[in-house]
């Protein structure tokens, strides 16, 4: 069911939370100060409360009522990158937000969605919590029906004119001094973040992640997706269909999925979600992914999320196949 602004700004002011449109992917939006409408959107979601959501503002000067301490670091970021697709956490002042939010952590996550929609809601609701507007697990929904899909055709979506153009979540940066870390690939990419720091960050990594964005099993299809460069049909091999890219051919394939041109990271990247929802739609159980691809960091997050969706931490490689032509 589609929603105005004005709609929205009462639901959200009666703690029932409300899809909303970012740039990144869609939202599922309360407000950061109402615990009750934070309570429900980790119920509908069925999120574990351990995964910690992103506080979304809707200017760069709001960030200093809640951040303890604002390092000298975060200004390049904030002036090169927001509003826009890069969330920085910070820690946060006592009782900057409700605990549940943070998911007890001493720290909070923000961003600056670069989406007018979304910007004119923040405008007259204040600060919004806004995890991906799918179940838990799901990939995150890029359209609204991905939405109905996932809440049904009742569940209040914002109406708005502005797509999401990236279709990838937020890069993630966590603020551990002297440095920014990467707790999360997404939609800028680490070379434009080196760009502005001046290094490339490490990657985050601690005895037992932060939280359960950083785990492993996530934005995954019923199917079974196996990564890989090679493909052997006479191996014994045979999958559903076929992950690949327009301008490459996979003579063996039963169905193939284009993501786009094998030149295109972003338009790859937008198309990956609606691609892994396909695949269950159409009920596929087994589902090959062409991986080979560009060194370019830009590839990354394509690649982290395949990862994820596919449980897999090493490709599937069967030495003697074609390579896929
Ligand atoms: P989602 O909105 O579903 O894409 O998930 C938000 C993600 O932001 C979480 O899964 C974490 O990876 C990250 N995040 C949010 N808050 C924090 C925090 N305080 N510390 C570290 N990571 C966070
Ligand atoms: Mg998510």
């Amino acid at each position: 069911m589609r929603v105005t602004t004005a709609e929205a700004v009462s639901l959200l002011a009666n703690s029932s939370p409300v899809a909303i449109p970012t740039e990144t992917v869609w939202g599922l939006a309360a407000r950061a100060d109402d615990e009750e409408g934070i309570e429900r959107i980790f119920a509908i979601k069925n999120r574990p409360p351990s995964n910690p959501l992103i506080v979304h503002i809707n200017s760069k000067s709001c960030l200093s009522a809640y951040v303890k301490e604002l390092p000298d670091e975060a200004f390049p970021l904030i002036d090169a990158f927001w509003p826009g697709g890069l969330t920085l956490v910070l820690p946060v002042k006592e009782n900057a937000f409700p605990d549940i939010a943070r998911a007890g952590l001493p720290t909070a996550a923000f961003r600056m969605p670069d989406h007018e929609t979304a910007l004119e809601l923040i405008e007259r609701t204040g600060p919004l919590v806004a995890p991906s507007a799918n179940k838990s697990g799901r990939p995150s929904a890029t359209l609204p029906e991905h939405i109905e899909e996932d809440f049904g055709v009742d569940f209040p979506i914002l109406h708005s004119t502005i797509p999401c153009r990236h279709g990838i979540e937020s890069t993630i940066l966590i603020w551990r001094a002297p440095k920014w870390c990467l707790g999360r690939f997404g939609a800028i990419s680490p070379s434009a973040i080196e760009g502005v720091l001046g290094y490339a960050p490490p990657h985050f990594s601690d005895d037992r992640p932060l939280c359960p964005g950083q785990m492993f099993r996530h934005y995954a299809p019923q199917a079974s997706l196996f990564l890989g460069t090679t493909w052997d049909p006479s191996a014994g091999h045979t999958f559903d269909g076929v992950i690949g890219f327009s301008d490459r051919s996979y003579a063996h394939a039963k169905s193939i999925l284009h993501l786009g041109p094998s030149s295109e990271p972003e338009t790859c990247m937008f198309r990956l979600y609606a691609l892994l929802r396909e695949l269950d739609q159409r009920g596929f159980q087994s589902v090959f992914v062409d991986i080979d691809l560009p060194s370019s960091t830009h590839w990354q997050a394509l690649l982290d999320r395949l990862k994820r969706a596919s449980n897999q931490s090493e490709s599937f490689h069967v030495p003697q196949g074609n390579r896929l032509p």
